[in-house]
């Protein structure tokens, strides 16, 4: 034997004695039978005494490597001699009294648990065990039991639950034994196989009897009591038990005892305590209704309404919230089907999945909630129930979406359809088979008549004023005066008169709708040559006094709008509902403000505020004034102009309102309703309001959204815009709101809704606005809203643009279910002449082929489309190098009815045509269809696109970045290394990206991700990598927030920056071609490395790729948010802010992946 530690007797130093000792206690340890007790007891009572006198010896035992806590324990196993026993236990209990965790993970290591645990067992087999021997056990494990992780199952395999029960039982009044054996429950209970066990002995019960009333004694014990309460109550069946033997009403009535009499706070932990056994309680149906039946809501309301003004006492506020929440009965919503107001007939219906479900659903049922809440049969605790025993989380649980078949993440480049069927699509292509002998290089004139190049467009509108009775702008008597050319109308120096406007002062003759329809009309009388004219006729009546609303002169500002022009636009707009209106920020135009909107900083407490607010609607129902103010649902969707409310309004393109409800004098709740042929994808809103008042903060509350986070908990606003700033010179949307937060609400989520999870609730957005202007007409929307006739309007403008030097065409891909047309566009530069080598260059460009908005919702790849157009169609140096270098096929809204209609995500066919990519059906997505024919034709030829790039917006992370496609890094995600030693990849797919993080201040590379996933496998950029077979094929996915690194760091996007990301991506295309060469370029799946190895980082960082996609990137505030009230949530409460992982939420996969 070599224990150097344990040093002989002979010579010892006396601060070496504890270790003498030891040698000695080893010794006897040794011996086959221990025949001297008293030599054990001796050296075991001097041990002590060391301990208990000199701090250093404790030292000594507990140094590293020492074996003096094996010998101590062995002692412990062999003896059966009381003394030796209580001697060592108290040996033990100083040890590891202090230290901290290592003395005791020490202690646990050498199996000290089990040992301790046997000998109480032992002991409390024996008729009457000494009380001394039971206190020392008991304070022992109550210091071990936290500290070791299997505690809980190493005392119930040992039989130990018993002995301490019993023992409690039996020592009710012996606050001595009492204090160390609740402790030891208090372990006992954190398993939930224990408490289930717990709670059929009686364990519920006796803690209620050591619980009592305000009492300023044993504080410390009722405190253990109390949360060994809440953690056997974690159990249905306890909390079952606890509801039926009424102690919920005892519960609510201690509570407020203590509210009463611990004026000074100095209990807030034994308050809190009894606050988590209510939480608990309250986790089963049952709970909730006891709760209410015992006035829990006003109780816990009026209490944390005295406790507010002190902030140390945030942590009950908090947790009163929480069970006020859950409890609150669950609503309806206000609606009398979730499926959209709106429908269109498909004449196809697809076989299966949500339209297919939504088509089959009989007539009559109700949609808006069902039993879904009345779950209480699966309540039932499991006896077997390990969850809670071993900490083995699968680390690659949460990846399970991603790919791991080599063989389905290789590109496959094959025709899935033959080349016959794919020669249609020759006709799009002209540009490879153009010779140019016809063409006179010197025109380059446009060949369609545009409509604004015709004659400078109206600046004025005639309005009739509140007193007048309008006149239909289409009676020639009437027309408005048309301004000279030379003299614009001079905005921010006439003031306007708003009385005159009166947009929404006219009770009787709803001017504000006659106003945009006078809008149409003027656009009928004024473009009859552009769409031949087939306006409506307008009563006929007197004319009266009228006013001239300006409209903002921003032809300078804004190149590419011209309110004339869109209202041409919006005449050949299809639209489900047959919109005839047309909203103000559209037909004005947005001229991005020039100040910063930072990213707003979270105040503490706002969604308790909001949350208590809404609990008061409970609390005093009498204040609720419920009044309906808008509903869509209705045939004639009430306008309701008593002075009391405000009007809104959404029927105009991309709006999107449902109905709006006043609830308080200043409060509305809004319904937003859901894409056509779908029940849900609340999320874009688009409406306009007015009749307000000025300086009053107004509540809004959007109440169906369906995330479960948003980027409004992290500083983003909504959108306003006013028209009454709009006419006095500053036409734009601006960032607003205060008070912004998102939670969870009380309006009940069918099953139906919630793709089947049962108890699901819907989500609030509350913002707070204070208007600036009376008589104002404002719009709030999600963000910058870009209609699909302002791409229409854009693109007449872009054509307009053209020079000589530049080859541009745009042609109809497809008509849409809705019967819109989808634009594509084919630019790239003129040959330098019709000579064969310049035409062979010209034909021979490689194809960038880019795609946007096939989310209606994500408005902001529109924005960043609209750069990269502008760009292409500049006249810069830059521009004209990069039409030389490729062809550029772009299809700028893939999914036009989506976007017209105000559907946040779907097309018409209610699915996203961003899962379609597999199987697009030419009847049910057109757009996809087609746009993938055009790929599919691009690979039958040879001309398989460099680059893929199809546009999107992403509402729950900052900055902009992409997501791109390699086996490499989709490999390493999942561990599967031994595989991929062997795969090679050509790392330029990280060309692109890394381009762009250089040049585009918004764009983040550390956001990146290359990982393919199994959800992903049918959207464009996954298809388009695997069988189309294009190594560069993204998603670039732009914020709808803001930046958080940086130039744009701390601030909130705006359209300027989106469209600067769109013209950025030209300029790293740009320098992409030149790095490559063209022979490369004709074949590039050669290898670019060389050329692009100064760009790519070093393998190092490659082989760290980005984290999994969808991970969360906000921290935590100091406001916990509370997303988990749910009803069922079977997770501690205490860890809430898990639910900020949404890897961890279900919905987040269901409908959430935004690609
Ligand atoms: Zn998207």
């Amino acid at each position: 034997m070599n224990k150097p530690k344990m040093a002989t007797e002979k010579g010892i130093p006396s601060s070496s004695r504890v270790l003498m000792l030891l040698g000695q206690l080893e010794r006897l340890n040794g011996e086959a039978v221990v025949t001297d007790i008293e030599a054990i007891r001796q050296v075991t009572g001097k041990i002590l005494h060391l301990i208990q006198t000199q701090e250093k010896t404790r030292k000594e035992i507990m140094t590293k490597g020492s074996s003096g806590m094996e010998v101590i324990l062995t002692s412990l196993e062999n003896t059966r001699d009381l003394q030796t026993i209580l001697n060592i236990l108290c040996i033990l209990n100083e040890l590891l009294t202090v230290g901290g965790g290592r003395r005791v993970g020490v202690f646990v290591s050498k199996g000290g648990t089990a040992i301790v645990l046997q000998l109480l067992v032992q002991s409390g087999k024996e008729a009457s065990p000494s009380e001394e021997l039971m206190l020392h056990l008991h304070s022992l494990l109550a210091k071990v039991g936290p500290k070791d992780r299997k505690f809980g199952i190493k005392a119930r395999l040992n039989g130990a639950l018993n002995v301490t029960v019993n023992l409690l039982k039996q020592n009710l009044q012996n606050h001595k034994l009492l204090l160390p054996c609740l402790q030891v429950l208090r372990v006992y209970s954190s398993n939930s196989v224990n408490a289930v066990s717990l709670g059929k002995s009686g364990v519920v019960e006796l803690m209620f009897k050591v619980i009592g009333p305000y009492s300023k004694k044993n504080t410390t014990l009722l405190k253990v009591a109390l949360d060994t309460l809440a953690a056997l109550l974690k159990s249905k069946m306890n909390a079952r038990r606890a509801v039926d033997r009424a102690h919920v009403p005892a519960l609510l009535a201690i509570y407020q005892d203590w509210h009463r009499n611990d004026t000074r706070h100095r209990h807030m932990l034994i308050r809190k305590s009894i606050l988590g056994c209510i939480k608990n309680i309250t986790n089963i149906k049952l709970g909730r209704k006891a709760f209410i039946d015992a006035d829990g809501m006003r109780i816990l309301y009026n209490t944390s309404a005295e406790c507010l003004p002190v902030r140390t006492l945030d942590p009950l506020v908090n947790t009163s919230s929480l069970i006020m929440r859950k409890c609150f009965p669950k609503n309806r919503l206000p609606l009398p089907t979730i499926k959209s107001v709106f429908h269109h007939p498909l004449q196809h219906v697809p076989a299966s999945g949500p339209v297919a479900q939504l088509y089959s659903q009989p007539p009559g049922v109700d949609d808006v909630v069902d039993e879904s809440d009345d779950n209480e049969d699966t309540e039932v605790d499991t006896e077997n129930d390990t969850e809670n025993e071993e900490d083995e989380k699968d680390p690659r649980a949460q990846n399970d979406d991603i790919e791991t078949d080599i063989n389905k993440l290789r590109s496959r480049q094959v025709l899935t359809r033959p080349f016959e069927e794919l020669r249609v699509y020759e006709r799009f292509f002209r540009e490879f088979s153009e010779d140019f002998q016809d063409c006179e290089f010197e025109s380059g004139k446009s060949t369609s008549p545009s409509a604004s190049d015709a004659s400078k467009p109206l600046r004025s509108i005639i309005i009739p004023t509140a007193h007048s009775t309008p006149r239909p702008l289409t009676d020639p008597r009437n027309k408005p005066p048309r301004p000279d050319k030379g003299e614009p109308p001079r905005l921010k120096d006439t003031p306007v008169d708003l009385d005159s406007i009166s947009i929404s002062k006219a009770p009787e003759s709803k001017l504000e709708l006659e106003l945009v329809q006078g809008l149409s009309q003027l656009l009928l009388d004024a473009s009859q040559s552009v769409n031949g004219g087939c306006g409506g006729e307008g009563p006929q009546e007197e004319s009266g006094e009228q006013a001239v609303l300006e409209v903002p002169d921003t032809a300078a500002l804004l190149p590419l709008h011209d309110p004339d022009l869109y209202l041409v636009m919006v005449k050949g707009t299809c639209s489900v509902p047959g919109y005839t209106e047309v909203a103000y920020p559209d037909y004005f135009g947005h001229v991005a403000p020039n100040f910063r909107e930072h990213i707003l900083e979270r105040v503490y407490g706002v969604q308790r505020s909001k949350i208590f607010q809404d609990i008061e609607r409970l609390i005093h129902p009498t204040d609720i004034l419920d009044k309906v103010v808008y509903d869509l649902d209705l045939q004639s969707c009430p306008v309701i102009d008593d002075g009391e409310c405000l009007k809104f309004n959404s029927q105009f393109e991309s709006g999107n309102l449902r109905k709006a409800i006043q609830v308080r004098k200043f409060e509305y709740d809004l319904v937003l309703n859901s894409d056509i042929n779908s029940n849900h994808y609340h999320q874009w809103f688009y409406f306009e309001v007015s009749s307000m008042r000025v300086g009053v903060p107004y509540r809004f509350n959007i109440i169906n959204c369906e995330k479960s986070n948003s980027q409004f908990n992290y500083g983003m606003q909504v959108l306003m815009y006013s028209v009454q700033d709009a006419i006095s010179g500053s036409p734009r949307w601006v960032r607003t709101g205060s008070d912004i937060c998102y939670y969870k609400n009380h309006f009940s989520r069918s099953s139906i809704a919630a793709g089947g999870q049962k108890g699901k609730s819907y989500y609030t957005m509350t913002f707070t606005v204070t208007f600036q202007h009376k008589d104002d007409v404002c719009y709030f929307a999600y963000h910058y809203p870009y209609t699909y006739s302002t791409l229409k309007m854009h693109l007449q403008k872009l054509r307009a643009l053209r020079t000589p030097q530049i080859y541009y065409r745009q042609e109809q891909l497809c008509e849409t279910l809705g019967g819109n047309c989808c634009p594509l566009l084919t630019i790239t530069a003129m040959p330098e002449s019709t000579g064969n080598d310049h035409i062979c260059q010209f034909r021979n460009r490689p194809v960038v082929f880019l795609t946007a908005r096939v989310h209606p919702g994500e408005t902001n790849a529109s924005w960043v489309m609209k750069g990269t157009l502008e760009f292409l169609m500049s006249s810069s140096p830059l521009a004209q190098s990069l039409r030389e270098s490729y062809i550029f096929k772009i299809i700028p809204m893939l999914n036009p009815d989506g976007v017209i209609n105000g559907n946040h995500r779907c097309s018409l066919s209610g699915e996203d045509l961003n899962r379609q990519w597999l199987t697009p059906s030419a009847e049910l997505h057109p757009t996809i269809y087609h746009t993938k024919s055009l790929l599919q034709y691009l690979t039958a030829i040879g001309r398989t696109p460099l680059v893929f790039c199809d546009y999107h917006g992403h509402s729950r992370k900052k900055n902009v970045f992409m997501y791109g496609c390699s086996i490499k890094e989709t490999v390493w995600q999942t561990n599967v290394s031994a595989s991929s030693s062997d795969l090679q990849e050509d790392l330029g797919y990280r060309t692109l990206p890394k381009l762009l993080s250089q040049l585009a201040p918004a764009f983040s590379l550390s956001s990146c991700s290359f990982v393919v996933e199994r959800s992903k496998e049918s959207t464009a950029r996954v298809v388009v990598w695997r069988e189309i077979g294009v190594q560069r094929s993204y998603t670039m996915e732009s914020t709808l927030c803001g930046c958080d690194q940086g130039k744009y760091k701390g601030l909130q996007i705006g359209t300027r920056e989106l469209e600067e990301m769109g013209s950025q991506f030209c300029v790293a295309l740009l320098r992409l071609r030149r790095l490559t060469s063209p022979l490369e370029l004709r074949n590039h799946h050669t290898h670019l490395l060389d050329m692009e190895s100064d760009l790519i980082e070093t393998r190092c960082n490659i082989t760290c790729p980005t984290t999994y996609v969808m991970e969360e990137d906000e921290p935590a505030f100091l406001e916990e948010v509370d997303y988990s009230a749910e009803s069922d949530e079977e997770n501690d409460p205490d860890a809430d802010h898990a639910h900020l992982d949404p890897s961890s939420d279900p919905e987040f996969t269901h409908q959430d992946s935004l690609t």
